[in-house]
């Protein structure tokens, strides 16, 4: 983007000046903010007329991420980072007397988005634009992201998220791109010309306003759209002259139950909520983005015959299902198409992404409630249903069994995974183990009737937000090493590796890491009183709180290590801080507790004084984006230690690597791949391999009892948690003490606690040596590229969406074009 430092001044106290009618001395820190951004906003825009107008021109193929949740984090940085203006931003405000540091954290970190699966599609975006992929973004604007997370006494409060209540300085509201979207009502059939229409009638109209927010490609001049649907009241629904008080108070319930839709996130992860209003706000931002998808389609194309040439339709997961059969209605009864035409553009267009295996993720919503909601919705999905079912019929005659295990409508109720592969062209899981897993296991019968639908795309994560953004001393210490390619080619961070055992680069680097811990030390301090020893291992584990993800096998380890120490206070350790954070879902009870034990553990351990400072326990609240930028960076280890199989992906272990912390991990997930990245010497690998977890639910042979019995520490860890071990919390862990014992410990933590306490004495003992672990630490670094975002999306570009990058040239006059 093009600005030099002095008209940067200019627009900046102009706007100070216009907006809010103040002289710089007088302008408040958010007024400065807001005035910068507007300065910003200007920029972008002129490169985002100039990409559509491109994009218009050229005719390329379009590609449209449809996902519920975007967890975008903080824009600003971002923007002049990639636009390349962030230095002279820097010195011109530096020349005003202005830190750009603390204008930045002015903004809201926008949380429309749970945690992983949110935040790939925020990185998904990033890189799009990287790479130059025509690549847009749908979803809903909640008015209400994540909640805010406060510890009261230990304990989960949550908050709710206002983070529209300054404004938002990104977002652009399109009101004459507003559509409507229909819930409710009854299909009346007509026939007409020869065919069957079918006619919507008696529905409740609801009006998608988009407000698009510009997303920036690094120094290429691209910008690309994310597009957020709000719901508003359609204004014409009501005659608010002609109503008695009936209508009127049903007019005011209808204006109430629009704002709903697009009111919250739903907060929990990889946990299907079957309300009613989630269904709608499903189908309110998938029918609405398919809409405005065609209606700019057709702008430049006649027929609908060439719509899968130009346009790629992804979801995220299955919450964007129903664009299969939204799809299908808007080719068959808006178009004209006939079912077969309708069918083949809808599924060479859109292609799906799986993201968990876990049952109780999957979304299946009963029969009732989807077709009362969306009638004509049901009636198509009902087709498309029984249209599979004799094909499988034909395939598999008089096996009922294995159909009923794929119908996409069986039992009362509507399977939304099932539609999502019958109705798109590729289905993808997001890293290796988790693809394999699908393809033997969880999809088996759908990959021996479609297998070339399935493949994998490892996740990956933008490398400019999580390294040269956030860590910016070790991004110049890379650039200094192998010049500044690797920001467009993370490829070439590889080549990082040749300086591991450069002393000068290793200094380098431990002092890098240690400024970051410095500023993580001074965070702790200030927001939970703590003081950590910033020499201490700063082992890190971040993540939503759930059972599968383990945090509970770090707790165990923590207690048994102050279990030891209280024992022997000479114990040969290096201190370690433990770092938590992460958000538990409202209602998930045993994730709630969780928090608490954690907090409570930290308490006991923080001021004992026999331990000699060797152990600290920290749980920071809110955890977001804007908190993992100042972790990550921070990090000595990764704590990567979900039940192997369970976690399909992962993209903190991913954050934490290429920032230089070393993952103790299982083999699931992403970890598989970053193993085979860095190679043995460069992980702690520990636990039970997905296909023992399979084989202990297959054939039993697991016993809880057996282990607690068996081993004096686990026997003495779980005691503690109901023997009044923490003070005035005696009964207070029970359901933790019993929802491991009684359900014979679904997740095997007491299984894995052993070779999890040996890595950790393994990786104790190779911290000691600090030569080898900052080399492992480069190591980690050097072998980070793969699990660049940018990896990530060439590979959906070419082998799923089939689409092309288009240069966007600098400024209005263009030699290339
Ligand atoms: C990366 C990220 C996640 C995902 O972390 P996992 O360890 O892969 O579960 C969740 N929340 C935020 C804020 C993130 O940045």
């Amino acid at each position: 983007m093009l600005i030099n430092k002095e008209e940067l001044k200019k627009m900046f106290v102009n706007n100070v000046q216009t907006m809010f009618g103040k002289g710089l001395e007088e302008a408040s820190t958010n007024n400065k903010y807001m005035a910068l951004s507007r300065v910003i906003r200007d920029i972008i825009s002129k490169n985002w007329l100039e990409s559509n107008k491109r994009y218009t021109k050229t005719g390329e193929k379009q590609v449209y991420y449809f996902s519920m949740e975007f967890l975008l984090g903080r824009l600003l940085d971002m923007y002049l980072v990639n636009g390349g203006i962030k230095d002279t931003c820097q010195v011109a405000l530096a020349e005003l007397g202005i830190d750009l540091d603390e204008l930045e954290k002015q903004e809201s970190d926008p949380g429309l988005g749970n945690g992983g699966l949110g935040r790939l599609a925020a990185c998904f975006m990033e890189s799009m634009a990287a790479v130059e992929l025509p690549g847009h973004g749908c979803g809903i604007r909640y008015k209400y992201g994540l909640f805010e997370q406060k510890i009261v006494d230990n304990y989960q409060v949550e908050l709710p998220d206002n983070w529209l209540k300054d404004g938002y300085a990104w977002e652009f509201r399109k009101p004459d791109k507003a559509v409507q979207v229909r819930f409710g009502g009854s299909i009346r059939e007509e026939w007409d010309k020869g065919r069957t229409r079918f006619v919507h009638q008696d529905y409740e109209a609801v009006l998608a306003v988009p407000y698009d927010v510009p997303l920036v490609g690094y120094r290429n001049n691209t910008v690309n759209t994310l597009r957020l649907w709000s719901a508003e009241a359609v204004n014409d629904a009501f005659d608010f002259a002609s109503f008695n008080r009936g209508e009127y108070l049903q007019a005011m319930g209808y204006q109430n139950s629009v704002g709903q839709i697009s009111k919250i996130l739903y907060p929990q992860d990889d946990f299907y909520e079957g309300r009613v209003l989630r269904l709608k706000q499903q189908y309110f931002f998938v029918s609405a983005g398919l809409q405005s998808i065609i209606r700019r389609y057709k702008l430049t194309n006649p027929s609908m015959k060439k719509f899968p040439e130009k346009v790629a339709v992804h979801i995220n997961d299955t919450h964007p299902a129903v664009a299969v059969p939204e799809l299908m209605r808007i080719l068959m009864d808006e178009e004209g198409l006939s079912w077969d035409d309708a069918w083949a553009i809808t599924t060479k267009t859109i292609s799906y992404t799986n993201h968990t295996i876990m049952p109780e993720a999957l979304e299946t919503w009963t029969i009732d409630m989807y077709k009362a909601l969306l009638p004509r919705i049901y009636m198509i999905t009902n087709e498309i249903n029984e249209r599979f079912c004799r094909m499988l019929w034909d395939r598999n005659p008089g096996n009922w069994d294995k159909i009923k295990g794929m119908a996409i409508i069986v039992d009362g109720m509507v399977h939304m995974a099932r539609l999502a592969v019958v109705g798109s062209h590729s289905v993808n899981g997001v890293a290796q183990i988790h693809t394999d897993i699908l393809k033997e296991h969880i999809m088996r019968d759908f990959h021996e009737v479609y297998p070339g639908k399935f493949n994998n795309k490892t996740n990956g994560i933008t490398h400019r937000r999580w390294l040269l953004k956030s860590n910016p001393q070790l991004a110049e210490l890379i650039t200094d090493c192998i010049g500044a390619g690797w920001i467009k080619r993370p490829e070439e961070l590889e080549q990082f590796a040749d300086f591991a055992d450069d002393k000068k680069v290793q200094d380098r680097l431990r002092k890098i890491k240690l400024s970051n811990k410095k500023i993580l030390a001074k965070y702790i301090k200030e927001h939970t009183g703590v003081s950590v020893n910033i020499h201490s291992i700063f082992d890190v584990h971040i993540k939503r709180i759930h059972s599968y993800k383990r945090q509970m096998l770090n707790i165990f380890h923590i207690m048994d290590l102050y279990n030891r120490l209280k024992q022997n206070p000479d114990l040969d350790i290096t201190p370690r801080t433990y770092i938590f954070a992460g958000k538990a879902a409202p209602g998930y009870y045993i994730a709630k507790q969780t928090i608490k034990l954690i907090n409570v553990l930290a308490s006991v351990v923080n001021k004992d004084k026999d331990i000699k400072n060797k152990l600290k326990v920290v749980f920071l609240e809110n955890y977001s984006v804007s908190l993992g930028e100042m972790l990550f960076p921070a990090a000595d280890v990764s704590e990567q230690i979900s039940t192997a199989s369970k976690e399909a992906s992962g993209t903190g272990n991913m954050k934490f690597m290429m920032n230089g912390a070393i993952t103790i991990g299982t083999l699931d997930g992403a970890n598989v791949e970053i193993h085979n990245a860095v190679g043995d010497d460069n992980i702690f690998i520990f636990g039970l391999t997905s296909k023992e977890v399979f084989d202990y639910y297959l054939y039993g042979g697991y016993n809880v009892w057996h282990l607690y019995n068996n081993d004096i520490r686990l026997k003495t860890i779980l005691e503690q948690l109901v023997n009044g071990f923490f003070p005035y919390e005696r009964e207070e862990f029970r359901a933790i003490y019993q929802s491991l014992l009684s359900n014979n410990d679904e997740f095997f933590v007491l299984q894995d606690f052993d070779s999890y306490a040996k890595a950790h004495v393994e990786l104790d003992q190779r911290y000691k040596d600090k030569e080898k672990w900052i080399k492992m630490s480069i190591q980690n670094i050097a072998h980070s590229g793969i699990f660049s975002s940018d990896r990530t999306i060439c590979q959906y570009s070419k082998e799923i969406w089939h689409t092309r990058s288009v240069d966007i040239c600098k400024g209005l006059s263009c030699s290339k074009h």
